[in-house]
């Protein structure tokens, strides 16, 4: 299973795809990635190899330079592609990505089916994109996405790293690492996180090994590390001593 997460000034899905190729040695069952075009988060999964998702992104035009990706070894849900991830809130606003196990997601799902949200899959992923929605305004401002997802992991128990799209807040990556790996990809004027160094070889040997307990927000123009009370640490790459 994989994580893989682009902003910057390339196509995103191209960089998704092929970063989720190279951590196919990790073992999956479906796949998908979410990017946000034209104000709207556009989904695309597919069960099984990563290659159905390469097809059915093949059959469209997409320019968009943010995106999610993900590979998914299910734990909670069959592998069929509704379960597959990314997974939105109702009205589509957040889309997220998640490795590990929500461990109380039954407890935040059955709260959140008494407060009418409808779920579209088994999974305990699904709850992450519900909660950010609810703690996100109407009109978000700069902050409000990384506030409302902080107040989310305040919130999930378990072990699990997470990448989060919001359409109101294109030029904005959230990713969070809670005893599930994530790095971060330093590029010019292009940022990346992904489970490991292998899927951003290609692109940057400038990364940042994020820290249990760490939210990091990616933009065009560079990269915030905060604790889980958004603290900023500051915190610098290394560059890895890499021969592929
Ligand atoms: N627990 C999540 C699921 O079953 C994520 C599994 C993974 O790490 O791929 O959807």
């Amino acid at each position: 299973c994989g994580i893989v997460g682009y902003i910057g000034t390339q196509t995103a899905t191209d960089i998704l795809v092929s970063g989720l190729e190279r951590l196919e040695y990790r073992g999956y069952d479906s796949a998908g990635v979410a990017t946000v075009l034209e104000g709207k988060l556009h989904c695309v999964r597919a069960k099984g190899k990563l290659y159905n998702l390469r097809e059915k992104l093949e059959r469209e035009v997409n320019p968009s330079q943010i995106g999610i990706g993900h590979t998914r070894w299910a734990t909670h849900g069959k592998p069929e592609e509704h379960n597959a991830h990314p997974h939105r809130d109702s009205q589509q606003r957040v889309a997220v990505v998640q490795n590990g196990i929500i461990e109380n997601h039954q407890e935040l799902r059955e709260e959140l089916i008494d407060q009418g949200v409808e779920f579209a899959s088994e999974t305990d992923t699904e709850v992450i994109p519900h909660l950010i929605a609810q703690y996100l305004p109407e009109t978000p401002g700069y902050d409000d996405f990384l506030i409302a997802v902080q107040k989310t992991i305040h919130r999930l128990k378990g072990s699990f790293a997470i990448a989060v799209l919001c359409a109101d807040c294109p030029d904005e990556l959230i990713v969070v690492r809670n005893q599930a790996p994530l790095i971060i990809g330093f590029g010019q004027g292009e940022f990346f996180c992904a489970s490991d160094v292998t899927a951003l070889v290609p692109h940057t040997h400038a990364v940042l090994s994020m820290e249990n307990g760490e939210i990091a927000r990616l933009t065009p123009l560079g990269v915030e590390i905060y604790d889980f009370s958004l603290n900023r640490l500051r915190k610098l790459p290394r560059t890895l001593d890499w021969t592929a």
